[in-house]
């Protein structure tokens, strides 16, 4: 069901001369450094240890809600169904059913009066110019900027989330920006960004927002990235395929089981968005964090890139990424960087072409080399290119195609 109604939806008699009230200096000032935070501790592991290229602060006049339990506007919700149990949301394999005034597990959707809305719709907590490195996304548009904004929420709780502080808030709980998605678009062309990025977060959370924002910027010649745990149902997937040009998606481990562990989540859905994107053509990159004691197994490993091989996704590229102790695995150690260069072997071993580590900076398995022929294509340092010799999408060594998206 696709729909586009939206509601105000006032929590506070607040005058709109309170809640579009320009920050001093003073609140500024607390509201960027706030903001720089949140983007310190990405969820995406590979993306969460440095700073953004810019702490951004809106063009303009910059508006953040006023209340904390104001919201804006909210939309309605795109997939849902009105059952005698509740709103049911179909969105994500949670399949939430919410009674009267519930929000669900992503805490973005609420029952409210006769339907499902979204709550986080067009008020972002995190709002950065990134470089499209940092998602990480190393084979599309090297060296550009993305717009990357978050809301509040996500719909797992994973106990290594590197972002919690917004993850597993709702939007309630969070200082926002009031930014609706023709003002995204216009702040990411203003700001020389070819992209937007929907990240830090969950994208699927604030679906709507997501969805509406892309379809916008694709018309403006914006291109549209996520950085998402994958979690989703496939009908949406597919709508929202129609607009997102790049994704990285984490694949968290390859057991079920520990996807209910540790997130909260199946793992069969995650493999079905992996499946379904490439079959849409969106340029896919695969995120593995390796998290010591839990998803270090390198026989799990193993059998994640046969898996990825036997199912046609051998040219994406699949990043490992380096565990800091975080949230509520704080008393873990980081990855070793020897379990590290194991599952990098693991993987190139079973076929994958472009295997890359994150989190570990200055180190050969951050560039990029031709499969065909051996040759350094892409040097980085961080999420710095010093070099890039890739010619109209192929190697000039052995004229290897490289897949990716190499220009705008
Ligand atoms: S999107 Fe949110 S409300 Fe809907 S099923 Fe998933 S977690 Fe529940």
């Amino acid at each position: 069901m696709v729909n586009n109604k939206y509601r105000f939806i006032l929590r506070h008699s607040v005058s709109n001369d309170t809640m579009h009230k320009k920050l001093s200096k003073r609140e500024f000032i607390k509201y960027s450094a706030m903001g720089a935070l949140g983007t310190a501790f990405c969820v995406n592991p590979a993306s969460g240890l440095a700073k953004p290229l810019i702490n951004h602060a809106l063009t303009g006049s910059p508006s953040m809600s006023k209340d904390f339990e104001l919201w804006k506007w909210s939309k309605e919700s795109m997939y849902y169904v009105k059952s005698m149990r509740g709103m049911e949301c179909m969105l994500c394999p949670q399949y939430c059913i919410l009674k009267k005034g519930e929000t669900g597990d992503c805490k973005d959707k609420m029952h409210i009066e006769d339907g499902l809305y979204n709550i986080a719709y067009g008020n972002p907590c995190a709002i950065h110019i990134d470089p499209i490195e940092k998602k990480p996304l190393f084979h599309f548009l090297p060296e550009s900027r993305a717009y990357s904004i978050a809301t509040a929420g996500c719909n797992l709780t994973c106990i290594n989330c590197q972002n919690w502080n917004i993850s597993q808030k709702s939007p309630r709980e969070t200082r926002n920006y009031d930014l609706m998605p023709s003002k995204v678009v216009a702040e990411a062309l203003g700001n020389n960004c070819q992209s937007i990025a929907y990240t830090y977060s969950e994208p699927i959370a604030f679906f709507e927002y997501t969805y509406d924002t892309a379809k916008q910027a694709k018309e403006a010649g914006v291109k549209n990235v996520m950085v998402s745990a994958g979690y989703i149902n496939e009908e949406p997937l597919r709508d929202l395929c129609q607009h997102i040009d790049a994704a990285n998606i984490d694949l968290k481990s390859f057991s079920n089981q520990l996807y209910i562990d540790m997130s909260n989540a199946t793992l069969e859905p995650v493999l079905n968005t992996l499946k379904v994107m490439k079959e849409e053509g969106v340029w896919l990159e695969i995120t593995n964090l390796i998290v010591p004691e839990w998803t270090d197994d390198m026989g799990m490993i193993r059998e994640m890139c046969e898996w990825l091989v036997d199912n046609g996704l051998d040219e994406c590229p699949l990043h490992f990424s380096r565990f800091q102790p975080m949230y509520k695995l704080k008393k873990l150690h980081p990855t070793p960087v020897g379990t590290l260069t194991q599952a990098h072997e693991i993987a190139l071993k079973a076929g994958i072409k472009f295997v890359y580590l994150g989190n570990v900076f200055g180190i050969d398995a951050e560039n990029t080399y031709c499969p065909g022929c051996g040759k350094l294509l892409i040097k980085r340092k961080g999420y710095k290119i010093l070099k890039n010799i890739i010619n109209n999408g192929h190697c000039p060594g052995c004229n290897r195609t490289i897949p990716g998206v190499w220009k705008s």
